[in-house]
């Protein structure tokens, strides 16, 4: 799936606090345009940014009213953290688990500002949910 250069350059201009933020990402099955940014999550933990279920849904209604499509759940890491943590993982399942049948991939892109964004592609079929790494984007590569 392709992420938009706008929304990588959203992505790389994050802040890179503790906590972890994150939020939400939509645009259309091939490409992610939009990206809503929720700086304050559910969890005080650092390292585990979770939306709050009334945000998700409200984000979601109102990107559907403009033909936006939800496509996905983004989180900051800290610094070379690229891969998803076991808790990302099952976080995901569960999102996707969720969504209605005719949603049949999410992305979810792991991001450290100012390095790099690993993407995570989670699909499903006859039931069966499957995540892989997706696209690997260096922030350098194309920040100018
Ligand atoms: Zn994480």
């Amino acid at each position: 799936m392709m992420i938009s250069t706008a929304v990588l350059g959203a992505f790389a201009r994050l802040p890179y606090p503790p906590p972890e933020i994150g939020g939400l990402i939509g645009g259309t099955d091939d490409e992610i345009t939009e990206v809503f940014v929720d700086e304050g999550g559910e969890s005080a933990r650092p390292n585990r940014y979770r939306p709050k279920t009334c945000l998700l849904n409200s984000v979601i209604r109102h990107w559907s009213t403009a033909g936006i499509e939800f496509r996905g759940v983004f989180h900051t890491h800290f610094a070379f953290g690229y891969e998803m943590s076991d808790e990302d993982r099952q976080y995901a399942n569960t999102i996707m688990a969720a969504m209605p049948p005719r949603i049949g991939s999410l992305l979810f892109p792991v991001v450290v500002p100012g390095h790099a964004v690993s993407s995570y592609l989670m699909t499903r079929e006859r039931g069966q949910q499957h995540l892989k790494l997706d696209s690997f984007h260096m922030f350098e590569e194309w920040r100018r």
